[in-house]
């Protein structure tokens, strides 16, 4: 019998944390075996770049080339959140690094930080111009309310790109998800037929793997499960490709 979606965790969770993002409380080991102890098959390391304190440091993606692909049965891709520092693009960690990613997130972590979002129109710019550098698969949680924009527009974009929109799990209120921006978001996604990725944004590691809320949340609205990429590693692997042939040629 197939599972319901409120019931999978997906193999691969495409956002975590660990120390060294400054705000985050368990080990890349520790995230792993969690993650082995749920049956999962890999992990997305998406770190927090500088532009926020504590954040990781701009050399991280090639320091983590000293990381083994492996840890136990968990398959660890090397990656970054990094930090939309304003409405003018900049990311707080340059090209130079970004090409060492297997996986790259950008979000616009405003408030609290220094960081100051734009207007609807011009955060929904800023997110389409981070969408086509080429080594960023997705924005991070862009139906954060706190940065109002066009989530069509994101959908579409990323869509043109053939990337990826990002689900975030914490995006879900816990008091439930009627008339909430990610439950608006997931039905673009659907209305699009556009590929996702279930994120659960673990900042400590019994997080890792838990996107309850946001899988029930696509249950609801019958979400296509073929259009979310790390349901299986199978499906994360098939995306890996594809990214790789996407950046071939491409030079920093
Ligand atoms: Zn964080
Ligand atoms: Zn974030």
């Amino acid at each position: 019998m197939i599972k319901k979606l409120s019931e999978v965790i997906p193999e691969v969770d495409t956002h975590t944390h660990t120390v060294i993002s400054g705000h985050a409380w368990s080990t890349v080991t520790e995230n792993c075996a969690a993650a082995a102890a749920k049956q999962m098959k890999g992990l997305c390391l998406t770190e927090h770049g500088p532009g926020i304190p504590g954040g990781a440091p701009y050399f991280t993606p090639h320091s983590q080339m000293m990381i083994p692909e492996m840890i136990g049965p968990i398959r660890v891709y090397k990656g970054m959140e990094v930090n939309i520092l304003g409405i003018d693009g900049r990311l707080d960690v340059p090209d130079k690094q970004l090409q060492y990613l297997e996986f790259g997130i950008a979000s616009f972590h405003a408030g609290g930080a220094g960081i100051v979002a734009g207007t609807e129109s011009e955060n929904t710019e800023v997110y389409i111009k981070t969408l086509q550098n080429p080594w960023i698969d997705t924005i991070g949680h862009a139906d954060e309310p706190r940065v109002p924009c066009d989530l069509e527009a994101v959908v579409l974009e990323a869509k043109r790109l053939g990337k990826l929109i990002e689900l975030n799990n914490k995006r879900v209120p816990a008091d439930g998800f009627e008339g909430s921006r990610a439950l608006e978001y997931a039905l673009l996604c659907k209305k699009h037929n556009q590929r996702v990725c279930v994120g659960t944004d673990a900042h400590f590691h019994t997080m890792v793997g838990d996107a309850r809320r946001m899988m029930t949340l696509l249950e609801s609205i019958d979400f296509p499960p073929e259009l979310i990429v790390n349901l299986t590693i199978e499906g994360f692997e098939a995306y890996m490709q594809e990214r790789r042939e996407r950046l071939q040629g491409i030079t920093v």
